[in-house]
């Protein structure tokens, strides 16, 4: 008997782990043979305040200090190191950055309007003739997503939780106030399920006879082209439109189409003509002139319906407890929508620095979705 099973192991359910193992004893299968596989492993891992659904956005906020300031022995890496993020636009384009800077004042991002000559001086590879102006959020960060991943690893395994791979969930039962959950061949009793299983979040849910949410994954394809040192400053450029994006990682350039096309959830794999695309954009709008890739991938961003998160206890099914719909956020808020779980799975109130930070458990419950 196990207090806490987790379904899944990208960064939601190692941050599920992380934030309920002090609280009594956690199991997390995951069904790959390695954790953050999917997703979590593939994302563009950057921190910033002005993105994603508006409900969820202090979430963000409230994460920061957790990436500024991990706990104690928790990682020997940095979680975040400086980036900035600038939105750029042509003239036909500036309407949506004017609405792009009016919702990062709302959400306290510190972005202010800059001009072509400042976006050049950030960005000297940008074609003059497609900026008439810009955003820049100088706080946005990178961040080390594997580093962060650990960091949840590490602090979970201080109070003893069991970390399983190649343990698939196949069936879920309930058997009085708990549950039964069959994961890799093992059959696991618990008081309450975590699912945090991304892509396949309704999947999961079926199996418990639970109705879906109506979760979206969506693919979105990245590429790193050939870089140099001299790139190393400039902060991450962002379309107005979010048709491309790009952005430096180490000697290369990170870069996307920035699409979102839906998908079954699946092992995600890049195609040819998204790539390209992303390229001609990226050369049209820059003096680049990229010409070749060296790896490329693609993962799913996962949409509840209305594009907030999806955090609580399933109304219909006490002890399941949704950790979903993370959509293009899910590594940024990741401290904190832990940290939220583990209040609801635990029942006591929300930690003080979410709500703080102006996190609303309204915006982000599963009952918002059940009539
Ligand atoms: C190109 C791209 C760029 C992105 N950029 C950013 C960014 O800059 N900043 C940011 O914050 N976010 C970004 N994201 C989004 C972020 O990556 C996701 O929100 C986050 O990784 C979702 O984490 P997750 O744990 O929910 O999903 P996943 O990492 O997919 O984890 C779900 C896990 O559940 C497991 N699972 C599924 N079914 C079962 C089962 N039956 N039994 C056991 N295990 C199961 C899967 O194997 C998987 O490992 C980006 C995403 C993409 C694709």
């Amino acid at each position: 008997m196990t207090d806490f099973v987790v379904i899944g192991g990208g960064i939601a359910g190692v941050s599920a782990a992380a934030h309920l193992a002090p609280h009594g004893s956690v199991t997390l299968v995951e069904m790959e043979s390695a954790l953050a596989y999917h997703t979590t492993g593939r994302s563009a891992a950057l921190f910033v305040v002005n993105y994603g659904a508006q409900g969820s956005r202090p979430l963000g906020l409230a994460s920061r200090a957790f990436l500024e300031n991990p706990p104690e022995g928790s990682t020997d890496a940095p979680l975040v190191t400086p980036r900035g993020l600038l939105w750029t636009a042509d003239e036909t384009q500036m309407p949506g950055l004017v609405k792009i800077a009016a919702e990062g004042e709302e959400s306290g991002a510190g972005s202010r309007l800059i001009s072509p000559n400042e976006i050049l001086g950030l960005v000297p590879v940008l074609n003059p003739d497609h900026i008439a102006g810009g955003l820049f959020e100088p706080s946005a960060q990178d961040i080390d997503v594997a580093a962060l991943q650990q960091a949840f690893v590490r602090i979970a395994r201080m109070h003893d939780a069991e970390i399983r791979t190649q343990s698939a969930v196949t069936a879920i039962e309930r058997k009085g106030s708990g549950w039964i959950v069959k994961a890799g061949g093992d059959t696991l009793t618990c008081g309450s399920i975590v699912n945090a299983s991304g892509a396949w979040g309704d999947r999961v849910a079926a199996l418990a006879n639970i109705e879906s949410i109506g979760l979206d994954p969506m693919r979105r394809t990245a590429f790193m082209v050939p870089g140099n040192q001299g790139y190393a400053r400039w902060p991450m450029v962002v379309d107005a439109d979010q048709r491309f994006y790009f952005k430096p990682d180490g000697v290369q350039l990170l870069c996307s189409l920035a699409e979102e096309e839906p998908s079954e959830p699946t092992d995600a794999k890049p195609r040819m003509e998204d790539v390209a695309l992303a390229i001609e954009l990226i050369n049209e709008a820059t003096t680049l002139g990229i010409r070749s890739v060296n790896s490329q991938w693609t993962g799913l961003r996962t949409f509840s319906p209305d594009r907030d998160l999806v955090i609580g206890e399933e109304p219909t099914a006490p002890g399941f407890f949704w950790l979903v719909g993370q959509g293009g956020t899910g590594i940024q808020t990741s401290p904190a929508y832990g940290a939220l779980l583990a209040s609801q799975v635990i029942g006591t109130e929300i930690p003080e620095f979410l709500a703080e930070a102006g996190v609303d458990p309204s915006t982000t419950d599963p009952g918002r979705f059940r009539g």
